[in-house]
């Protein structure tokens, strides 16, 4: 039985590339109205109202209970974006 799930998933597998429509929608939103919530305590609320705290990198935190949502450094040519923090991350298309 398990060995038939395992074959099934593996037929419905694709990689990344697959999906390179949907990133791309994704990733070009307006984010700051995107609507975030916390992994900590739950609050939901658009990005645009978390706390910034910049240094070598930019730390987003919850305005509520101070969890790290959102970390990102960039450089001239790459960056690099981690959502340890977030949720989910809710978009209006
Ligand atoms: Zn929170």
């Amino acid at each position: 039985m398990e060995a038939e799930m395992e074959a099934e998933m593996d037929e419905r597998m694709v990689d990344g590339n697959a999906v390179a429509g949907l990133l791309q929608e994704v990733f070009s939103v307006e984010a700051t109205t995107a609507i975030g919530t916390c992994d900590s305590c739950g609050t939901a609320q658009p990005l645009g109202a978390v706390h910034v705290f910049q240094g070598a990198g930019t730390v987003l935190r919850c305005p509520q209970c101070d969890h790290l949502l959102v970390k990102i450094v960039r450089t001239d040519t790459r960056l690099w974006i981690a959502l340890p923090g977030v949720r989910s991350l809710q978009v209006v298309l």
